[in-house]
């Protein structure tokens, strides 16, 4: 609370601000971050500001301050929000989320292992092994991951290229039981490509060891997880393979495409245990299926054959990623978990996705990110904003209705069957023959043509844009082939042959051969698209709570406040309407009896027993002898509070008086 840090360093919730403007927002966010404030609630929500320096502020003792505690009693913090998520699951077995939302490089992966950490801490008191194992595993488990799927980027030096939502599962103690990882969208891209002044993902380095000390930190963390030495082995091997196939050049002999450096080839069949000869084929030729159902051995040309290496070695280190998090999973999954017997299994789940990402040349990559973002902001407002107003019509509560911009219909506008953007990209990728980028805009001109949120415009003569969301522009220029996403069968036939099995084991639709190959997988949009709707899902029944994170400026500098570039975060986040809702409401609410039960010994009407008719009137006699009157209002099972101000004396005098 402000109250508690004195208003040198600004607000601690902006709902206390004296009017809710973007310049009242912003100068209370600035101040805070030039004070080292960097976490200010909005009601339940917190915001923070990456320090990008060391603050000593998630010591133990720090937790300790935090354990178990009320929002309201402490400075914002990380670990207030992840408290009252753990809270509210061990009281109220409920399952809860803590949605971690912001750009790259604005601190959610940070803040998402803080809370880990956090949770980490207050469980298990008494130190049971199999609880530790597991608290081990899931804190191991970033590790490797981060290995694997971060990258240096020229906005983060570590910067996460996939999605994750993890979730830990806690038995009726409240100890962790275990967890399951989901991951969303690895950048493959990265692997065979980066832009100037970014690198290739962390496993590589560490792999040819001029990054030795993350490699032991690595193998150790891979070790405590469970993998076996000849899994290990596998997967260094694979990276081994994917760095081989990177010097792997074609070029023509004038009739048919060679290979340049045969034993580049030698080198990836015996990393993959497989045939030299196969291995040379996969990368030369591709089996097809005439119309007549004969098959044939295709040769490819230049262009072709270098296409075809680049896609396997981002389909290999695609599936590698994909098996270890498995791998990951299979070991924290919760076994023999009775309910008769343990009680409720609840969970909290993690989220740390990429935010809005608005380059100058935004393609295909970003258009999934802001997509998977705009349905992430409906869900946000959704359970904050729809919530609030339902429950305050619910209790009866007077309501003054808040406008806010429901993006439902952007949302609409990429993921309706058959209308949608996705169907008209999957459509232009089914059919046979040359469809070009460009004549799959020309179909979504037509079809999205009158669209109040559509547009296209040509840039050069050869780029188009078109634009599904007012400020997001997308140049559609390998739109296509990112969607279709093809890899040769050859490839997939010659990775499930291979004699090593853990290898084998990321292949399985390698057994199928070209004649049996005929339906047509899904493509990347519509995966990626099934995936976002089902962690939407998962969230939806969840209780949840939200870090926002902003990130300062763009040069990773500890003291500068880019007014221009957070307040364009504040805005697209909606933090400002969050504000306004919070206030035209109410901050806190709580069901009569609880709120009795909680402060019934600062009353001497309801102390120790009250002899009123109902609770509602014990309640009104608690708020009236403080003089509350004006900041509450009464429901019809609940006591509404406008302002955390007084909730925070009465725990004062709670705290007083026991
Ligand atoms: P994101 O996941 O949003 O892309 P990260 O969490 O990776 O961003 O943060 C980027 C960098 O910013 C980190 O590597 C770290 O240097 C710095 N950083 C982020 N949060 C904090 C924090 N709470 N304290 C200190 N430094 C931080
Ligand atoms: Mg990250």
């Amino acid at each position: 609370m402000a109250e508690l840090e004195g208003l040198e360093f600004g607000k601690s919730d902006f709902v206390l601000l004296d009017e809710v403007t973007m310049e009242q927002f912003m100068d209370n966010l600035k101040l805070r971050f030039e004070k080292g404030r960097i976490y200010t609630f909005i009601g339940e929500v917190v915001v923070s500001v990456n320090p990008y320096k060391h603050l000593d502020i998630y010591g133990k003792e720090v937790i300790e301050d935090y354990r178990g505690r009320e929002l309201y009693e402490n400075p914002p913090h990380l670990f207030a929000v992840a408290d009252a998520a753990y809270k509210a699951m061990k009281r109220r077995a409920k399952d809860t989320c803590i949605v971690i939302s912001g750009e790259s490089g604005a601190g959610k992966t940070e803040a998402s292992k803080y809370i880990m950490q956090y949770i980490a801490a207050i469980t298990n008191p008494n130190q049971r092994a199999e609880v530790e194992s597991v608290k081990n595993v899931l804190l191991k488990s970033n590790c490797v991951l981060e290995a694997f799927g971060n990258a240096k980027t020229n906005r983060n030096d570590n910067s996460s290229r996939f999605g994750k939502y993890m979730d830990i599962n806690f038995n009726f103690n409240g100890d962790p039981t275990g967890g399951h990882i989901n991951n969303y969208l690895l950048e493959k891209s990265r692997v065979v490509q980066q832009q100037d002044g970014e690198r290739n993902f962390h496993s590589f380095y560490q792999a040819s060891n001029n990054d030795s000390l993350c490699h032991k930190a690595v193998m150790a963390a891979l070790k405590v997880i469970g993998f076996t030495t000849e899994e290990i082995s596998s997967i260094y091997k694979i990276l081994s393979t994917i760095l081989h196939l990177g010097n792997l050049q074609f070029t023509s002999d004038g009739e048919h495409v060679v290979l340049v450096g045969e034993d580049t080839v030698k080198h990836i069949s015996e990393l993959t245990s497989t045939e030299p000869e196969n291995t040379r084929k996969a990368l030369l030729y591709r089996t097809v299926a005439t119309g007549g159902g004969e098959v044939i051995e295709k040769g490819h040309n230049e262009q072709e054959a270098s296409y075809g290496r680049d896609a396997f070695a981002k389909a290999l280190y695609e599936r590698l990623f994909a098996w270890i998090v498995g791998r990951i999973n299979s070991v924290i999954e919760v076994k023999d978990y009775n309910p008769a017997l343990h009680g409720k299994n609840t969970v909290i789940g993690v989220l740390d996705i990429y935010g809005f990402e608005i380059f100058d040349n935004n393609s295909f990559e970003q258009f999934c990110i802001n997509y998977c973002n705009e349905k992430l902001q409906q869900l946000f407002i959704e359970l904050i904003l729809r919530q609030e107003q339902d429950e305050y019509q619910r209790e009866g509560i007077t309501w003054q209705h808040i406008e806010y911009f429901n993006n439902q219909i952007i949302v609409d506008l990429v993921e309706q069957p058959h209308k949608g953007i996705i169907s008209i990209l999957d459509e232009a990728c089914l059919t046979a023959g040359k469809v070009t980028d460009t004549v799959c805009l020309d179909s979504m001109n037509k079809k999205l043509g009158q669209h109040p949120h559509y547009t296209s415009r040509k840039v050069k003569r050869e780029r188009e844009y078109w634009i599904p969301i007012p400020v997001h522009w997308y140049s559609v220029e390998g739109f296509l082939d990112k969607n279709k996403d093809p890899l040769f069968q050859d490839f997939k036939r010659l990775m499930y042959n291979s004699s090593d099995h853990v290898l084998k084991e990321m292949w399985p639709d390698g057994k199928m051969s070209i004649t049996e190959v005929t339906k047509r997988p899904l493509t990347a949009a519509t995966l990626f698209k099934n995936s976002i709707i089902a962690l939407v899902d998962k969230l939806a029944c969840k209780e949840p709570y939200y870090v926002r994170c902003i990130k300062p400026n763009e040069v990773k500098s500890p003291l500068l406040f880019d007014d221009g570039r957070c307040q364009h975060q504040v805005a697209y986040l909606g933090l400002l309407e969050n504000v306004r809702v919070r206030r035209a409401g109410f901050a806190y609410r709580q069901p009569y009896a609880r709120f009795l039960q909680r402060y019934k010994m600062t009353c001497e009407y309801t102390w120790p027993n009250h002899l009123m008719s109902t609770d509602q009137e014990a309640v009104e006699a608690i708020v009236n002898q403080h003089g509350f009157e004006d900041d509450v209002a009464y429901g019809h099972t609940k006591l509404f509070v406008r302002t955390p101000r007084t909730l925070f004396t009465l725990e004062q005098e709670r705290a007083a008086l026991i």
